[in-house]
């Protein structure tokens, strides 16, 4: 049997199955429930979130005659999804945005559904419309027959003229997070019989940004890759990233101050295929799941292995959350002055941000140093070259000549 992509096969038939447009779901199902039917909607978001799939659901929800709308098993609803009903015309204004192609759509508008209660016009990517083609749709948009509704979807919402934004009822569509996602995707895993790795899953939804279309297609690339059982090695080696030994090395190289090393894990990583700059953003999703160890989170929160979590808790114990994050901000810095076409050599740019963090000093706890300056807890050694050994040795003398112990934690302060 031929394969079916993921994105086609697992595409939600209700509102149901749909993740994270609760919202809109809700707000829908209300409208349907109480006949309180708007003629016009516009569907907004980013890609990937849902808009066309929300717009066929209510195309089904409309015309269904089942008892729960839509209930997949009416001749309306089967016809929708097959995309074969007479009274559902879908069109892409990307490659139709003339007048004479609205005019055609709106020809065809003019007669009554033939075996639905309404007839309704999905336009895709409706801000590719040209201003004419808008201009011969809005008199039926204002007096629209009864059994007429429009469904536009859009992911710049910006470009649709406001004429039209105030005839229509709007709903934007979030992201999705890589949570959402990854359970979507735990869900279809466990229908079509594969073994996955949380954390496989985890790399996959976090490398879609937000769009279940482009997490259920990079599923069929790993799945095509590596069949009914998928770990993260699979999911790294068919997408080109960098393995996580790789991020444990460079972070200790950083920590023991050693820009040479960290030259040769970025060497390394190049030389087995990866681009620079799916290298950065592994390092970036690294480097947020280390500092989030530190804050406490569980693996099932971050979507790691408890053994991934261990190591992370016991690496690098000289960072503090203000290192994580100032290396963060300099390699999401990196990442986009790597994307910017400026002519720059990635390697060269990505060389010389590692020689800097390479040579950062650490931060010191600032905490830890007060409660050390105010006699409270000794520094340790570590802790001391951080303050410039500045030990509390002579934190004791200061407080010794002051005259209160107050004062003395005062004048420590404004140092
Ligand atoms: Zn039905």
């Amino acid at each position: 049997m031929a394969y079916i992509a993921m994105a086609r096969k697992w595409r939600p038939r209700s509102f149901d199955e749909m993740v994270g447009q609760e919202h809109i779901a809700q707000t829908l199902r209300n409208a349907i429930a109480t006949g309180n039917v708007h003629h016009a909607f516009l569907f907004t978001g980013t890609r990937g979130v849902g808009k066309t799939t929300s717009a066929r659901i209510l195309a089904a929800m409309l015309n269904c005659t089942g008892e729960k709308k839509p209930c997949s098993e009416c001749e309306n609803c089967k016809a929708i999804v097959a995309g074969s009903s007479l009274d559902v015309l879908e069109i892409d204004a990307a490659s139709n945005n003339g007048v004479d192609d609205m005019r055609e759509v709106l020809e065809g508008t003019q007669y009554p559904p033939m075996n639905g209660k309404y007839r309704i016009l999905i336009i895709d990517e409706v801000h590719a419309l040209s201003k004419a083609a808008w201009n011969s749709m809005l008199k039926t948009l204002e007096e629209p027959p009864s059994y007429l509704v429009f469904i536009f979807a859009t992911t710049e919402v910006n470009k649709v003229l406001p004429t039209i934004l105030s005839r229509v009822l709007r709903f934007d569509f979030k992201r999705l997070s890589p949570l959402q996602i990854s359970k979507r995707l735990s869900f279809i895993c466990e229908q079509e019989g594969v073994k996955a790795d949380l954390g496989a899953l985890a790399i996959i939804s976090e490398k879609a940004d937000g769009s279940m279309r482009d997490a259920l297609t990079i599923f069929d690339e790993v799945f095509a890759y590596s069949g009914k059982e998928i770990n993260i090695e699979a999911v790294q080696s068919a997408l080109g990233i960098p393995p996580d030994i790789l991020y444990f090395e460079l972070i200790q190289a950083f920590e023991a101050h050693d820009a040479k090393k960290s030259f040769e894990i970025l060497e390394s990583a190049m030389a087995a295929g990866a681009e620079i700059q799916v290298f950065l953003d592994g390092f970036t999703r690294f480097l947020r799941n280390f500092l989030y160890s530190r804050l406490g989170l569980s693996a099932e929160q971050l979507e790691l292995s408890q053994e991934t979590l261990d190591k992370l808790k016991e690496l690098a114990p000289t960072f503090e959350q203000g290192d994580i994050l100032r290396i963060a901000k300099i390699i999401t810095e990196l990442r986009e002055k790597c994307s910017a076409r400026h002519g720059l050599n990635p390697r060269l740019l990505a060389e010389a941000e590692f020689s800097k963090i390479a040579w950062l000093d650490r931060v010191a706890d600032i905490g830890k140093v007060l409660q050390s300056l105010n006699g409270k807890v000794p520094l340790n050694e570590e802790s001391q070259k951080k303050i410039g050994g500045f030990t509390p040795a002579t934190t004791a003398t200061a407080t010794a000549q002051s005259s209160s112990g107050a004062a003395a934690g005062k004048f420590r302060l404004a140092l």
